[in-house]
């Protein structure tokens, strides 16, 4: 998903609280006929050889910061990590727990993403997500504590610029990564336009990276 990201770790798997209607985790297990199991512990995973020198994607197949995912497992998860020299990608559409004092994150080797697929919340879409603007709310937090911030506008939907351009400055991202639905589920893309406006607005204060598949809306 990232071409900075040296391999994903794993060590929490199941289903996702967020239960996003895109979700393509979602999608490989309908498409496999099997059955997401509840959120649990991939014992092995906190037994592997983590090396050093990586920058590894924790926990890309489901939200380890969901509400229902427990303190101490995200404690244990972080600590893991932590006990291998590498930088650390976390990612989740709950912000918010990045904030929590339990967890310790570290300004030094861990980069922070959200996902803000537009400015406008969309029930039907994100469902038990929280809204976009409280993700970059919480996101903003984060960057002002001096983390590096990431934000991945994919898949993209429609959105109210001006909005959604404060929503994204406010983190101070130093990336932006953009792309399309790649899993046909009818969401209310914007025109190509619309996009070519935000990219060049974002340009204007932090690096953009295009994900091939933009290009089905914007070639
Ligand atoms: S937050 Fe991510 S893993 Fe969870 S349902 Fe949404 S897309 Fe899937």
């Amino acid at each position: 998903m990232y071409p900075f990201v040296d391999w994903i770790w794993n060590p929490i798997s199941g289903r996702c609280l967020h239960n996003c209607s895109y979700c393509y985790v979602k999608r490989i297990a309908k498409r496999f006929k099997y059955e997401q199991a509840n959120p649990h512990i991939v014992e092995a995973e906190l037994r592997a050889n983590l090396g050093h020198g990586n920058t590894i994607f924790v926990c890309s197949g489901c939200d380890l910061f969901a509400r229902d995912i427990p303190d101490l497992w995200i404690k244990t998860v972080i600590g893991y990590a932590h006990s291998f020299k590498n930088n650390y990608l976390f990612q989740t559409k709950n912000p918010e727990r990045f904030t929590s004092p339990l967890f310790e994150l570290s300004a030094a080797r861990d980069i922070l993403c959200t996902t803000l697929e537009t400015n406008y919340f969309i029930p039907e879409v994100m469902n038990l997500s929280p809204p976009p603007e409280l993700r970059s709310i919480a996101m903003g937090k984060m960057a002002d504590a001096g983390f590096q911030i990431m934000i991945t506008v994919e898949p993209i939907i429609d959105f109210h610029l001006r909005e959604f351009l404060f929503f994204i400055k406010r983190v101070k991202p130093i990336q932006v990564n953009i792309g399309a639905d790649s899993g046909h589920n009818g969401l209310p893309e914007p025109p190509a336009e619309k996009i070519r406006e935000l990219i060049s607005r974002l340009k204007t204060f932090t690096r953009v990276v295009e994900k091939n598949n933009l290009r089905r809306i914007i070639a």
